[in-house]
C-alpha cells in the first residue's frame, strides 16, 4: 500500500517539474552536439540559452506538448528539435 503512494507522488511531482514556460534555442548545436536546434524549459534549465537568443514558445503540461509547438513555429527544423537533456530529458534523442 506504502509503494503505491510513493509511486504516485513520483508522478505528481514529475509532472510538477514538466509544467514550464518553453524556449527554443534558434542557435543551432555544433555537430558534436548533434548539429540540433534545443527545447528547454526556462523554469527549470540550469543551461538555458542566452535570453537574447531564445524563441518563447509559451506555458505547455511537458515537453512533447512544447515540442509540437515548436515544430509549428518552425516547420523547417522539425527533424533537427531536440529536448535539453537536462530539463527535458523525456524529449531529448541524444
Ligand atoms: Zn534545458
Amino acid at each position: 500500500m506504502s509503494e503505491v503512494i510513493a509511486v504516485r507522488n513520483d508522478i505528481i511531482l514529475n509532472m510538477e517539474i514538466e509544467v514550464g514556460h518553453y524556449i527554443l534555442n534558434p542557435q543551432q548545436q555544433n555537430n558534436e552536439s548533434g548539429g540540433n536546434y534545443e527545447l528547454h524549459n526556462a523554469d527549470t534549465c540550469p543551461h538555458l540559452p542566452n535570453a537574447t537568443h531564445a524563441l518563447t514558445l509559451g506555458h505547455f503540461n511537458d515537453c512533447h506538448l512544447a515540442m509540437e509547438e515548436a515544430k509549428r513555429r518552425v516547420p523547417k527544423w522539425a527533424d533537427q528539435i531536440d529536448g535539453c537533456a537536462w530539463c527535458c530529458p523525456k524529449c531529448n534523442k541524444g
